[in-house]
């Protein structure tokens, strides 16, 4: 059966229910708010224009990371918060929220000195809470080369080795929602606000919705409506007509994926670019990937490009660290490009305005959050939920409410309780698919770290007899598509899997399969099938376009 029936019968529901809450944006933020709301109580409608995580939510560096940087400018609030937020976030997500050292090589005339390194990654693990093994370790000059001997030996002095946890945004932000959803709210994506709709006292109470995949149009009505619109919150104030001076200040961030064998790090690192700023390469898999840059946008916030002199930037950056590297744009194999919502700073850079979070409340009752982190979104979701049901209460609307529990709450719909059993995880898959696979640990390692213990739903798929790369991929889509509201190629190749970024040279031999094979499962017409084709082949031109 076309699975898009089973969205018909949804909004059949969903316009004839009044909700506590409606949220538009379904990104981290969006998602953090949904899942904190649904699980005290309210009753929760979040509605995404595109799909899920398609704004900054899968363009970040993919770091749940104190922010190290922000030590320097003295954000001792922002340290503390995100910082305890990574151990939690492990710890409900440890297939997605995963330990990962970084080093950081100190210079001469590098931007960290060796005692204030040394002293400032202490406060940075006393803010986090960080212990035991976890505490950083300052390496010698020796030490450093033997952790990463591609390093420039020139007036290297040493170097900082601490911890942070690397993760994937999309998946993150797809598996809150999932959650969200367990609880019992209402999530649509490709169902954009459209306009808000007010009560005779000028209140909103509510949105006009336009569906993307039927063309239709329609309303639903709540009690708060909160705007987690990331980039987009400015566009949606200025529907509400509340745009004021206090504003959103969107800056462009860009990474660059190159083949490991061509950058062949051995750890995560964090390094000086001669500007005074500092970037990450780190490895995944098989690449590794190097970002980011930060500079002012004001471009169409839909297709986000990375342009030849951001490229550039990074690449002049790794080839004076990495001096044996060479890299050249031939080496690139993708390319991602996004946003940060940042609020804006008066004479401030891009790179020097705070990555703090803010709520504006609109006279007319719209409530609008930006700013902030990915690593920061469980707390972010507290205060704008917290917001939320002291508007509701004002109006007498909502009683028996929880307090906050999200961080008692497991993300997934078959959460593992720990990297052990992560572990485990992973070499059961392996086993499994020994047969198929020559490299079956790499291939076990991609599928749990994707789609955690529900990897065996994918491998129960597998036809009978020896399984190839296009088999793998079918099932992986089958399980998407029946349980993670997968409806277009693209939300499958970005957004819940990673490949198109992390495996485009394995992946792109099947992407007419791909392709097809949603137009088989969703009846699309010829037009739909030549459009779709159309958008994902730019899609991928736009990734690789410097090779
Ligand atoms: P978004 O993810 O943009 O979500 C907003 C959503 O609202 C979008 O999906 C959009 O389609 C939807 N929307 C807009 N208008 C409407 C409408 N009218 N109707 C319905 N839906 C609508 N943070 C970290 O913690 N670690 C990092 O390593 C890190 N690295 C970063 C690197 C870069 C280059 C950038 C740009 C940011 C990085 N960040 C990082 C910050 C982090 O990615 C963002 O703070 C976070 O993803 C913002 O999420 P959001 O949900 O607020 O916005």
């Amino acid at each position: 059966m076309n699975p898009l029936h089973s969205r018909e019968k949804d909004f059949e529901k969903i316009k004839q229910t009044k909700y506590d809450l409606i949220i538009i944006g379904g990104g981290v933020t969006g998602a953090g708010i949904a899942l904190d709301a649904i699980s005290r109580g309210l009753k929760v409608l979040l509605v995404e224009k595109g799909d899920f995580a398609s704004g900054t939510s899968s363009k970040s560096t993919k770091l749940i990371h104190g922010g190290l940087r922000y030590l320097k400018q003295f954000e001792i609030g922002l340290v503390r918060e995100v910082g305890r937020e990574r151990a939690i976030v492990h710890k409900l997500c440890p297939h997605l929220v995963v330990p990962e050292k970084m080093l950081l090589p100190l210079y001469e005339d590098g931007s960290f000195g060796k005692f204030a390194t040394s002293l400032g990654l202490w406060v940075y693990d006393f803010l986090a809470d960080v212990e035991g093994e976890d505490k950083r370790m300052m390496l010698t000059k020796e030490e450093t080369l033997e952790h990463e001997p591609l390093l420039k030996k020139e007036k290297l002095t040493g170097g900082g080795f601490y911890a942070e946890y690397r993760t994937d945004d999309a998946r993150l932000t797809i598996e809150i929602i999932k959650t969200a959803r367990q609880f019992g709210a209402d999530v649509l994506n490709y169902a954009e606000a459209v306009s808000f709709l007010y009560n005779n006292e000028g209140q909103v109470e509510g949105i006009e919705v336009k569906d993307h995949l039927f063309e239709k149009n329609f309303k639903v009505k709540a009690g708060v409506v909160v705007s987690a619109a990331g980039p987009w919150v400015d566009e949606l104030r200025k529907k509400d007509g509340s745009l004021s001076k206090k504003r959103l200040f969107l800056s462009k961030g860009v990474h660059i994926v190159v083949p490991h064998d061509r950058f062949p790090v051995k750890n995560a690192l964090y390094f000086d670019v001669p500007d005074g700023r500092m970037i990450f390469a780190i490895p995944r898999w098989n690449v590794t990937y190097i970002g980011t840059t930060d500079t002012p946008y004001s471009g169409d916030k839909n297709r986000v490009l990375a342009e030849e002199k951001d490229v550039k930037y990074l690449m002049d950056a790794c080839n004076l660290m990495f001096p044996e590297v060479n890299l050249s744009k031939k080496d690139l194999s993708s390319t991602w490009a996004g946003l940060r919502p940042l609020i804006y700073e008066e004479d401030k850079s891009a790179s020097e305005m705070s990555r703090k979070d803010e709520i504006f409340k609109s006279q007319n009752g719209l409530i609008s959050i930006a700013g902030g982190k990915l690593t920061g979104y469980r707390k972010m979701a507290e205060r704008t939920v917290d917001v939320v049901i002291e508007n509701l209460k004002k109006e007498h609307q909502v009683e028996n409410l929880k307090p906050c529990k999200t961080d008692q709450i497991p993300i997934g719909r078959k959460p593992l309780k720990n990297s052990e059993e992560v572990n485990q995880c992973k070499s059961e898959i392996a086993t499994l698919i020994a047969r198929h696979f020559s490299n079956a640990a790499v291939v076990a390692d991609y599928l749990v770290a994707n789609y955690g213990k529900e990897a065996f739903e994918i491998v129960e798929r597998f036809p009978n007899g020896l399984v190839n790369q296009w088999e793998l991929i079918k099932a992986e889509i089958d399980f998407c598509i029946k349980n993670e509201l997968t409806f277009l190629p693209l939300d499958f190749l970005n957004r819940r899997s990673g490949r198109l970024y992390f495996d485009l040279d394995v992946t792109e031999p099947h992407i007419d399969q791909i392709v097809h094979y949603f137009a088989e499962v969703f009846e699309w017409s010829e037009s739909k099938l030549e459009a779709q084709k159309n958008l994902v082949a730019r899609t991928v031109q736009d990734a690789k376009v410097f090779n």
